[in-house]
């Protein structure tokens, strides 16, 4: 069968930017993506086909070839792959698939539940689900960064049978269900003809093998429900919503399949004093009419504790101050955001017969006095 343009295969014109390219295999990949088209052949050779386009065309040096020569510039396994295998495509393009993290990669999204399925297709058992966990945070630990530890309940692989789920000493006999294929295959007829309906075997995930004898610990499932303890290194300066994968250390699978993820995202609790503005923080500070006037040094607190603020005199209401990478640690480069610090000045609502008599005598004074 003649190749298809690859330009024709992603629906891309011949000039289209690498952000269309990317955008246009995405959509591909995600309407053929093999666990949406479960046993349909078409799909997942549309899946291929996209898959190695976007390989060519995502690469300059490849596009610029294939721009030239078209398919003959081109040498399999040196300038693409020619997927055999849809696992291969997961990993070969990661940077797509994997979990981006921040939550930006619009694949995770769409995939969020199944990602553990990815790497099991042709493996034996049933993989486990995912878990996902809310983690909340103080301002200060997202500041600079924390580790974590979270007490859950999971199903962790049995450690009598290391998972498989058979009997010490015994091992596997084929599957009585499907004779070993892994697949049920059905067949119905209708006045369009006959269609042969293909589904991976409930009895043994597809793997064609059961146990021959259960292991007494799981009773044959290969994994137990238990309490155990994560650790979570959050780095500094994530967001409310914002949220990381721990690959595989979700619920272990069934029977040795491949276990699911944590997820873990993550909440930004309220603070007492500051409000976040990006990676910077606000702080509202009052001082006195009289500081505001002749200046001052003041301890605020920051993120980090306490630090001095000097203030010059004649600060006027409303100003905001800067200390420097006081703020928030930035995600994904170096340093940090700032504190702004916003002077508010304070009028008493009441005042001593004292006072009042210092007030009044201020009153007057050329550079107190305000002529409307
Ligand atoms: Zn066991
Ligand atoms: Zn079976």
């Amino acid at each position: 069968m003649a190749k298809r343009d690859y330009y024709e295969v992603l629906g891309v014109s011949r000039d289209a930017s690498q952000d269309e390219i990317k955008k246009a295999y995405r959509k591909l990949a995600m309407q053929y993506h093999p666990d949406r088209n479960p046993g349909n052949k078409e799909a997942e050779e549309k899946f291929k086909e996209a898959a190695e386009a976007y390989e060519v065309l995502s690469n300059a040096e490849k596009r610029a070839k294939y721009d030239r020569f078209g398919h003959g510039g081109l040498k399999g396994g040196q300038d693409f792959h020619g997927f055999d295998n849809v696992n291969d495509i997961f990993s070969h393009f990661s940077d797509i698939f994997g979990g981006a993290f921040g939550g930006s990669s619009i694949f995770d999204d769409f995939f969020g539940g199944t990602s553990s399925r990815r790497s099991q297709r042709r493996s034996t058992g049933t993989p486990g689900s995912d878990i996902k966990i809310n983690l909340k945070l103080t301002l200060e630990e997202i500041a600079r960064g924390t580790t974590k530890k979270i007490k859950l309940k999971k199903y962790i692989k049995c450690d009598a049978c290391g998972g498989s789920g058979a009997k010490a000493g015994t091992g596997h006999k084929t599957c009585t269900v499907c004779n070993g294929s892994g697949e049920i295959r059905q067949v119905s007829k209708s006045i369009f003809g006959q269609f042969v309906n293909i589904t991976t075997c409930n009895n043994c995930g597809g793997s064609g093998k059961i146990v021959a004898e259960p292991c007494v610990k799981c009773s044959g499932d290969g994994r137990v429900y238990g309490e155990t303890t994560i650790k979570v290194n959050v780095p500094a300066g994530v967001h409310e919503g914002s949220y990381m994968t721990l690959r595989g250390e979700g619920n272990a699978g069934k029977n040795g399949g491949p276990a699911g993820d944590i997820i873990v995202v993550f909440q930004e609790q309220p603070h007492e004093y500051f409000t976040r503005e990006g990676d910077d923080v606000i702080y509202e500070l009052t001082i006195s009419f009289p500081e505001a006037v002749l200046g001052t040094e003041v301890e605020v607190p920051t993120l980090t504790g306490r630090a001095k603020l000097k203030i010059e005199p004649g600060i006027q209401p409303g100003k905001f101050l800067r200390m420097r990478e006081k703020g928030i640690q930035h995600l994904n480069s170096h340093g940090a955001g700032d504190q702004l610090v916003r002077i508010n000045i304070h009028v008493p609502k009441k005042v001593n017969a004292k006072e009042k008599e210092l007030l009044k005598e201020l009153l007057n004074m050329p550079n107190i006095k305000v002529d409307n």
